[in-house]
């Protein structure tokens, strides 16, 4: 693909990304390793043409498939608790691939991002979304998130992009003890969500609610 458009003009130019950024820092935001990578990472290339001039909105966007790309500071915020009192990660499953622009920000400050997709055709965007920006360090797998990905764990970090009833417990085999799982679960009583962060300890697991969120359903299967 062009340069050109990687690098975006008028409303996917870098001015806008950069009031993105002014933005994601008055939101709280303050890990500058976040704010530096988004800040370099072009939204628009995830988007359908379409609405690339809408990629530096704080919103979420239809991808297709009745999936939305996460909006901008909800990416900042559970990337920031993830990485968080950490200088590098090693290895970190990601479940919910989407477009792929989480796991392209995830990929420039690991080692290695494993992501998990449930449907094809976005894994396929994805792919080609990250290898545009000649990201190397990243694997993909068509399956259920829900088994997470034995092969590669355990994983320093899990993120988790889409909303279950419950943390699924392979995710929590998976994880390494002093690793972090950023998950939004669904809140049994009223049905809204909540962001949750869990940190594996060698005995058993911590539990710290963060903020209250909106995701897509976690759903079970692979299409
Ligand atoms: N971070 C992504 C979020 C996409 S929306 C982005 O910004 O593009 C959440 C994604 O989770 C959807 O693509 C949906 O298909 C996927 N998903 C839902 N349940 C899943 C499951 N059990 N396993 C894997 N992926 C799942």
């Amino acid at each position: 693909m062009m340069q050109s458009h990687l690098q975006g003009v008028g409303m996917t130019s870098q001015r806008t990304r950069d009031r993105m950024i002014h933005r994601l820092s008055e939101q709280g935001i303050t890990d500058e390793r976040i704010l530096h990578i988004m800040r370099t990472t072009p939204r628009h290339i995830f988007i359908d043409e379409a609405l690339a001039s809408r990629a530096y909105e704080d919103t979420a966007l239809p991808i297709g498939y009745n999936q939305t790309i996460s909006q901008p500071y909800i990416v900042a915020r559970m990337t920031e608790l993830l990485i968080e009192n950490k200088e590098s990660l090693s290895d970190i499953l990601e479940i919910g691939t989407g477009c792929g622009y989480q796991t392209a920000i995830l990929a420039q400050l690991a080692d290695n991002v494993y992501s998990v997709e449930r449907l094809l055709p976005l894994q396929k965007k994805a792919k080609a979304h990250t290898e545009l920006l000649k990201l190397k360090n990243i694997r993909y797998l068509h399956n259920d998130g829900g088994w997470g990905w034995e092969d590669y764990a355990p994983y320093e970090g899990i993120l988790v992009a889409a909303a279950p009833n419950e943390i699924p417990q392979a995710l929590l085999e998976q994880l390494a003890i002093g690793g972090v799982m950023i998950i939004p679960l669904v809140n049994q009583d009223d049905g809204t969500q909540s962001l949750k962060r869990i940190t594996r300890t060698e005995s058993s697991f911590q539990i710290q609610e963060v903020e209250p969120v909106s995701f897509v359903p976690f759903l079970t299967g692979k299409e």
